[in-house]
């Protein structure tokens, strides 16, 4: 385990931002992690995933600390269903596969999601009508100051869309290192429900899908609709689809009768961020090497050499125009570091 001083991590963010951290180390093992944070006690950390959620906006001043624990479990079954646990460092999607190949039900709607296991519960990711916490049992973190294991249950997480408690009160205090999940073994929960894999299903002529033909559709759906971050350096969806009172709505949609919004309460809706950044005329745009995605409005991409400082700027150039437009707020689903 060796200590790298001023590490480029162009190769460790799905961005390709050039940044430097200060100084950079690679964990394999809980141990490994401890030691690290044993000895270097008063050094700022940076915890770094896959980098599939981060725009780098400046060198990170700190020790960062890459989360490469490996390994993936059952720990626990019954006739139904099945407890698997994975390290940190785990690829998601490699996990995923790993599931639905045991004919494990659970995940396959989260195909093809970049980035680590480890880092799932901090945003409760999500994609095609499911949530990592519709399956998720509990995850261990190392608090950072103490080197305790903490056991975190689904209820102490806090998971909302697109929050937990660790993008909240949590914040920094702790690393994942694994995470339990508890999926079906029978009686899979098929979700087809959610936008265009029942279409991509048809044309395939799977009329009773299994976990592995949901997966390879949403995989093939993902793959036209999203670019590749290897081909061009993006984060997925930049901003969050904003949620605002239905009140608000009401007097917004009288204005604008077009736009598309989805009941998530009683007095809440929420309304397609893609949309309003696509009508505020960002689609496609390109400023220098940052730019807007030509297909996906919510995707902010680098053509090449952008700095972080370039895409952030752009990104909040979005969000007065939008707000400006529509009276609406769009928040960063990314990590702005
Ligand atoms: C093309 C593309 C498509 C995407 N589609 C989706 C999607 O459909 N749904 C969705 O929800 N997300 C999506 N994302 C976002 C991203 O894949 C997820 O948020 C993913 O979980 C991030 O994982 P990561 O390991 O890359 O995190 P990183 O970017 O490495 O880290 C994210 C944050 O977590 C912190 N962190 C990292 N590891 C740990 C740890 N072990 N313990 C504590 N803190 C840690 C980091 O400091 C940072 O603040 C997409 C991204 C891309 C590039």
């Amino acid at each position: 385990m060796e200590i790298l001083a001023n590490f480029s991590l162009k190769n460790y963010n799905t961005f390709g931002i050039e940044a430097k951290a200060k100084q950079f180390v690679s964990v394999h093992s809980v141990e490994e992690l401890k030691t690290v944070l044993q000895e270097n006690p008063t050094q700022k950390k940076f915890i770094l995933g896959g980098g599939s959620n981060m725009l780098l906006t400046q060198d990170i001043d700190a020790l960062t600390i890459h989360v490469d624990l490996k390994g993936k479990k059952i720990i626990e079954q019954t006739e139904d269903a099945v407890w698997v646990e994975a390290k940190a460092g785990e690829n998601w999607h490699e996990f995923v596969l790993w599931t639905i190949g045991q004919d494990f039900g659970g995940l396959e709607n989260m195909s093809l999601i970049p980035g680590n296991v480890g880092t799932t519960p901090i945003q409760n990711i999500g994609a095609y009508g499911t949530e990592i916490k519709d399956t998720f049992v509990f995850c261990e973190a190392m608090n950072i100051e103490t080197f305790e294991i903490k056991k975190f249950t689904k209820e102490e997480c806090k998971f909302g869309y697109r929050e937990s408690i660790f993008k909240n009160e949590a914040k920094g205090q702790y690393i994942i290192v694994s995470v339990v999940f508890k999926l079906t073994k029978q009686k899979h929960k098929i979700n087809i429900s959610y936008g265009d894999i029942a279409a991509e299903l048809t044309k395939k002529d799977i009329v009773t899908p299994t976990l592995k033909d949901v997966s390879n559709a949403i995989i093939t759906i993902r793959q036209s609709k999203l670019p590749d971050p290897k081909e061009l350096g993006n984060s997925g969806s930049f901003f969050k689809n904003p949620i605002i009172p239905k009140s608000d709505f009401e007097r917004i949609h009288l204005l604008h009768p077009e736009m598309p919004s989805y009941s998530v309460s009683e007095t809440q809706v929420k309304v397609p961020a893609g949309w309003l950044i696509e009508k505020a005329g960002f689609k496609g745009k390109r400023f220098g090497d940052a730019g807007i995605h030509k297909n996906q409005a919510l995707v902010l991409v680098n053509y090449g050499n952008a700095t972080g400082q370039e895409i952030l700027n752009v990104s909040k150039d979005i969000q007065k125009t939008v707000k400006e437009l529509f009276d609406i707020e769009i928040e960063a689903e990314v990590n702005v570091i």
